[in-house]
């Protein structure tokens, strides 16, 4: 049993930001070469913290989605998931054993070589005839002093790209750094021009900066007044949105440090915390602020206050990605980073399978059963704030500024909209779902949201409208 774990940034803020590790994870599910497919977020739900937890074997890889080398990646995410690596990672990652789980961590996906060949499948894209003759590419990356590798990443796919011989000239430009891309006149001799920006997705630097820099009107420009005019220029999608980045993700685990096909065992605390879910589910649960019912053969999942709707009010939901999609917002539309908030949306059921059950629930509420299961049996450990505070990098260092009274007044604010009860501040739980209290949930560690609201506090920005958090 195997299982491939998929980490993104996430956001407190913005819904859409997860979009693309959803999609990668959907993609590689479809493919069935790994027993399941999880996400996991720096600031969404399951966190890093969580997300090991949530895995159901012992044989983990985990594949940072980002498109290149940096803080992330070398800091933050061995960090969170307690991997005791700080800094550069091995072109073959980083092994651990943890839990009893053999986890894998590699490098992210932007920095595998099989990568040009995604550069190569964009500019196709925009230039299906593209060829050695007529056809410069210009490889265009962000360019950035703070990390000297995702230079030479942009350099190496330049250099794999020219060894091709797909193209009659190759170039290496950034934005923020020389050769910078507003060069391109002087340095490009071919009449037809593709440009592919190394970027992770769609934003601002592809949709406003790279085209003002470059004199762009759309995804074709015509230049008549360049020094080796007339040329026209190609401007393709971004690398990191192409459906192929999910076989470049496939490959890094393939050659992770250790991977083998046959992989572990499925992990006993996790398959008991499912065992004792599914028994209560057969006879109809609540948890959270949802309840389950067991349908002729099926699941009814819906909000519990819309318990005796009659089903045609309600908005009938078939999948479970549906399911997670339809209540990632709340009533007012806003983005729910924290599932546990008592904002769960009313006005949906959803009707699925035993076996699309354990994922619904995980999206409904990540890591809750899991958690809970550990609490009711006595073995969650609890991390008391200091220790959390204390592990905090970067701009969340000042955290360990924050008083007592501080760190109370935020949870105030932000734990009692929650339904989780706060161990980590040596409050007591003394029941749990699995004790027929669905709202009884335990907080073992504080959550990403949290610490950001403490940092505000301390910065004295708190409750000024500028949410300065989604770093
Ligand atoms: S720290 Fe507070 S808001 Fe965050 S999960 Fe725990 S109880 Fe909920």
């Amino acid at each position: 049993m195997r299982s491939l774990v998929l980490i993104g940034h996430g956001s407190h803020l913005n819904g859409e930001s997860a979009g693309a590790v959803y999609r990668y994870a959907e993609l590689l599910r479809e493919r069935g070469l790994y027993d399941e497919v999880v996400e996991g977020y720096w600031k969404e739900e399951p966190s890093l913290r969580q997300v090991l937890r949530t895995v159901r074997s012992t044989d983990v890889t985990v594949i940072p989605m980002f498109i290149s080398e940096g803080y992330f990646t070398e800091t933050v995410i061995p960090r969170e998931l307690g991997l005791g690596h700080q800094g550069p990672v091995p072109p073959e990652g980083v092994a651990r054993v943890l839990g009893g789980k053999t986890v894998r961590y590699t490098l992210p996906y932007g920095v595998h070589p099989a990568m040009s060949e995604v550069i190569l499948a964009r500019a196709r894209e925009v230039l299906p005839d593209l060829n050695a003759e007529d056809t410069a590419l210009i490889v265009l990356g962000h360019g950035t002093t703070r990390n000297q590798n995702s230079n030479r990443v942009i350099y190496g796919n330049a250099d794999r790209l020219r060894d091709s011989g797909h193209f009659a000239e190759v170039h290496a430009l950034f934005l923020d750094e020389d050769p910078k891309v507003g060069t391109w006149p002087d340095v490009v001799k071919a009449p037809r021009v593709v440009v592919v920006p190394f970027f992770a997705s769609e934003g601002w630097h592809t949709l406003e900066t790279i085209p003002e820099d470059m004199g762009l009107t759309g995804a074709v420009t015509e230049f008549a007044d360049t020094p080796n005019a007339p040329q026209t220029v190609y401007y393709a999608a971004p690398v990191g949105t192409h459906p192929d980045v999910a076989e470049v993700v496939l490959q890094l685990a393939q050659e992770a440090r250790g991977a083998s096909g046959a992989g572990g065992d499925e992990d006993h605390g996790h398959a008991a915390a499912w065992n004792a879910f599914l028994a209560l589910a057969r006879r109809g649960t609540r948890i959270g602020e949802a309840m389950i019912t067991p349908q002729a053969g099926m699941y009814e999942l819906r909000h519990a206050l819309d318990e005796g709707r009659p089903a045609a009010d309600l908005q009938t939901l078939v999948t479970v990605e549906g399911l997670r999609d339809r209540t990632r917002r709340d009533e007012g539309g806003h983005h729910r980073p924290v599932h546990t908030l008592r904002n769960l949306p009313r006005g949906w059921r959803a009707i699925l399978t035993e076996a699309e059950l354990p994922r619904a629930v995980h999206n409904l509420y990540p890591a809750v059963v899991e958690e809970s299961y550990a609490h009711h049996t006595h073995n969650l450990r609890a991390t008391p704030w200091p220790t959390t505070a204390r592990r905090q990098t970067g701009i969340y260092t000042k955290v360990t500024r924050a008083t007592s009274e501080q760190v109370e007044e935020v949870a105030q604010d932000v734990c009692s909209k929650c339904l989780k009860t706060r161990l980590w501040a040596g409050e007591r739980l003394g029941s749990t779902v699995f004790s027929g209290v669905p709202g009884a949930i335990p907080c073992p560690e504080a959550c990403t949201l949290f610490i950001a609201e403490v940092r505000e506090e301390v910065s004295g920005k708190r409750g000024q409208g500028g949410h300065g958090h989604d770093h």
